[in-house]
């Protein structure tokens, strides 16, 4: 079987956040058992050179709208996998991924370019999409290109759907009898996630609890009733995460790599955190939040309650970029001598947080899966999360274990059904005297440390997914 996964984004070449993960992890192991094609924009900020990108000898022409657009193709091999990049200037060489006024024509350029690979020049079985950026796939392959492939679209967060004026329509070649409430229309205007929904002969979201939840009005983004109605094709397979990058026992930016042999250099590594970050008290319980600064996040339930429990005998780290008003909320906590805040990206003072932390803070009003908490757990730092899409199906609390332990996919930790204040006091409540259980707290650690978060047995629903499907 020869899969195609088309996405805005892929690590190791491009990433602005856990999207490109998902498919890099994703591509890496598929590609051990059968072929894997990935197809990204050629974006100027990748490096050509670290990954010996060349130009390869397909070359095309789309006439979309009144325009055309001369697209190359470069390619390279690496991780395992081939990888094709479509390049055309206002596709890749603007200054953000996303940031952009002109993302109908960019990512409707990408999809149809998707489509002519798969129609002319790479003969695959599966065509696996990814978020809104390339979804405008589904309607095309199945409508414009007539492509006889199985095309799966994965939702790896609802919030963002790609939401544009009509006037795409005839730009991108979507004919207006798509234009209608049961394929791209929504509330007079071009949705292509909706596009790909109505068009996937599969839909994925990245959690089975989130896959229930977007069906919901609180979680549905204005789409639950379609999807409601699209439920049958609707699954959630969770995500895992690279064992290999995020291994503690060898992970270079820590001061003192661990493992379950070795608990005694985490304790080390906390030590080196607090004098890195001039904290003191270095024995105090740690707490540690790394993520986007985002609603989403939950930024506001967890600055309000670290002002309101600042005078307790605890350190707290919080690593995070993103929205400035965010940012500014943060910074209401500089003057505590018992907080730390950074804003900024750093993936790896990131990682010395993970593997410093006894506790990790995730308190996210929706989380489709989330990466942070399973890396948390990898790292020996116990999450407290919100019991919300992947953060309920990856993270059990401690006191609901049955004594088989917590379900196959999840690790131990302390949940809270809502993330107000007063919730968040609580699961601090239990943290502390779970810490003050040392010999509870290490068996905890050791569990979370050895579970498989690895993307194997993701990437085993998915082939079942693709095998399930009729050509
Ligand atoms: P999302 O994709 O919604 O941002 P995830 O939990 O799925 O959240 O993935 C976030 C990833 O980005 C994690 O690997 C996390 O460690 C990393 N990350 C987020 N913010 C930062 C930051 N400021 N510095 C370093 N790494 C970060």
């Amino acid at each position: 079987m020869t899969i195609a996964m088309a996405a805005s984004e892929i690590f190791p070449y491009v990433k602005s956040g856990g999207l490109a993960d998902a498919v890099g992890g994703l591509c890496k192991e598929l590609s051990h058992q059968e072929r894997v094609i990935a197809i990204l924009p050629l974006y100027r900020s990748i490096d050509r050179k670290r990954f010996d990108i060349r130009p390869s000898s397909i070359s095309f022409s789309l006439e979309l709208g009144k325009e055309i657009f001369d697209i190359s193709v470069y390619y390279t091999s690496f991780d395992g996998y081939d990888t094709y990049f479509i390049y055309h200037p206002l596709l890749c060489d603007e200054n953000s991924l996303y940031e952009s006024s002109g993302n109908d024509v960019r990512f409707g350029l990408f999809a149809h370019a998707v489509c002519v690979m798969a129609a002319e020049h790479i003969r695959i079985d599966v065509l696996h999409l990814h978020d809104w950026q390339s979804a405008l796939a589904a309607p095309l392959a199945k409508t414009y290109y007539r492509l006889s492939c199985r095309v799966v679209l994965s939702i790896h967060n609802l919030a963002f759907q790609g939401v544009f004026s009509k006037k795409s329509i005839e730009r991108l070649n979507l004919g207006w009898e798509l234009f209608t409430m049961d394929q791209l229309e929504f509330f007079d205007q071009v949705n292509f996630l909706k596009g790909g929904i109505a068009y996937a002969d599969a839909v994925t979201t990245v959690s089975p609890t989130y896959a229930q939840e977007i069906k919901t009005a609180a979680y549905g983004a204005g789409l639950d009733g379609f999807l409601l109605r699209h439920e049958t094709k609707l699954s959630g397979i969770l995500n895992g995460i690279n064992t290999v990058e995020f291994d503690p026992s060898c992970d270079p930016s820590l001061n003192h790599p661990f493992d379950t042999h070795r608990p005694q250099n985490k304790k080390h590594q906390k030590e080196a955190l607090c004098r890195e970050l001039l904290l003191e008290n270095h024995g105090r319980t740690l707490f540690a939040y790394v993520g986007r600064l985002a609603e989403q996040k939950g930024i506001n339930e967890l600055v309000e309650l670290i002002h309101t429990i600042q005078d307790a005998p605890l350190n707290i780290v919080i690593l995070g970029s993103g929205d400035s008003v965010y940012e500014s909320l943060c910074k209401t906590l500089y003057h505590y001598k018992n907080v730390k805040i950074v804003l900024k990206y750093d993936e790896e003072l990131s990682r010395r947080i993970y593997g410093a932390s006894d506790f990790f803070l995730m308190p996210s009003r929706f989380e489709p899966c989330g990466l942070a908490q399973m890396i948390a757990m990898r790292y020996g730092s116990i999450p407290i999360v919100r019991q919300t899409g992947g953060l309920k199906d990856t993270v059990t609390d401690f006191t609901d274990i049955e004594d088989s332990g917590p379900s196959v996919y999840a690790g131990i930790g302390i949940t809270m059904e809502e993330c107000d204040v007063v919730s968040f006091m609580h699961a601090i409540i239990k943290a502390l005297s779970l810490y003050a259980d040392e010999a509870m707290m290490q068996e905890f650690i050791a569990y979370n440390m050895e579970k498989d978060f690895s993307w194997h047995r993701p990437a085993l629903g998915y082939l079942a997914l693709y095998r399930s499907l009729n050509p």
